[in-house]
């Protein structure tokens, strides 16, 4: 049976991706050798590197002055490294989920940290919209897509002081406005890569102004000079990364992959309004394109176990929701195919018959 695969993270790549990575494990370039059996300085794997930078660039028309960096230690790393790199004395954060919560935290070890606005208390179904943010901090952290609540924010916001950005789970959905940034991370197992490797795109010139030491490994800086090639990177997901961003290019860009987000957005939460089993979490105006999250209704909430077993029956993967939401979570990242979403209304549409 096919397999409809929702998963949040590590998530679904585009078959080819995974098939020509598989390839060049077993033999890179023709070389004889697999490419997880090669130095990462040898002459065919810096290309890879190279080309890597190069179609981010290109794809989110990243402007002069930027660097992008292939790092491990995932988003929670960044979580760190962004306070350690650029907050001198006080910095901004939106509190729009768990992640933005443990961005925050980390912060806190390095100086003054501002909460502008937070949807707790709402258990993060929207994103707050009124808040000052000071005019005095270093920068301004948001998380774009809230991976666990299925809250989005699909437009650049404006700030008065320059804005830091996770968006682990919403790279490459949408054009982005990169000028508005000094940082955008991200772990790529969301919508990029395997697990492994993490993005960091980063303003040269914003890197270096604060005053305390920064630990080699930690500091942008080094980063920088060397190409993301200080040690050793994670040579296997940066070639899938290579290849997905290849994918992308091949199938229009950015532009049409939040056309395709949107398309198959909108058919998955037309089907949770119309039909009378199903209700979305997060309020319309913040609803996620990439994580769709529902629960049964108070009249079929008893339902909601077998509703998950029927959808696996058909074929649904990774469909349940974060404990903290509970219900159901379906993860429409850049790789799934329009197919799956229908599959899944199918499976919604039917049980409601059966009710
Ligand atoms: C998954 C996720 C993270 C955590 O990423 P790791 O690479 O596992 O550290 C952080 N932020 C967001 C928005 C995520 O979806």
């Amino acid at each position: 049976m096919k397999k409809h695969n929702f998963n949040a993270g590590p998530s679904i790549l585009p078959r080819e991706v995974i098939e020509d990575t598989a390839k060049a494990i077993l033999d890179f370039n023709g070389s004889g050798l697999s490419l997880m059996e090669i130095s990462h300085r040898a002459k065919d794997f810096q290309p890879v590197v190279d080309e890597a930078e190069v179609l981010f660039k290109e794809l989110l028309n990243i402007p002069e002055g930027y660097s992008v960096l292939f790092l491990g230690g995932g988003a929670s790393l960044e979580f760190c490294m962004v306070p350690y790199n650029f907050l001198e004395k006080k910095a901004a954060y939106l509190n729009t989920g768990v992640w933005a919560k443990k961005a925050m935290k980390e912060a806190k070890g390095f100086g003054e940290v501002v909460e502008v606005a937070s949807s707790a208390e709402a258990t993060y179904t929207y994103i707050p919209k009124d808040y000052t943010i000071p005019v005095d901090a270093d920068y301004f952290h948001i998380t774009t897509n809230n991976t666990i609540y299925g809250t989005e924010l699909k437009k650049d916001i404006d700030s008065p002081v320059p804005m830091v950005a996770d968006m682990s789970s919403d790279i490459f959905s949408r054009p982005i406005d990169v000028s508005k940034y000094i940082c955008i991370y991200g772990g790529a197992q969301k919508n990029l890569a395997p697990a492994g490797v993490t993005f960091v795109i980063v303003k040269n010139d914003a890197v270096g102004k604060v005053s305390r030491y920064i630990p080699s490994m930690l500091n942008y800086q080094t980063h920088i000079d060397n190409g993301s090639m200080f040690n050793t990177p994670p040579v296997v997901p940066i070639y899938t990364a290579l290849l997905n961003l290849r994918w992308i290019k091949a199938q229009g860009g950015v532009k049409e992959m939040e056309r395709r987000a949107i398309e198959k957005a909108d058919m998955l939460y037309d089907e949770i309004d119309r039909n009378k089993m199903f209700v979305g979490t997060a309020v319309k105006e913040d609803r996620s394109r990439m994580n769709i999250c529902f629960v049964m209704t108070p009249e079929y909430k008893d339902l909601e176990a077998d509703f998950m077993k029927f959808a696996t029956e058909k074929g649904m993967v990774g469909i349940k929701g974060h404990r903290s939401v509970g219900g159901f979570r379906a993860s429409c990242y850049n790789a799934l195919p329009k197919e799956s979403v229908q599959a899944l209304i199918d499976c919604m549409q039917e049980f409601e018959k059966l009710h």
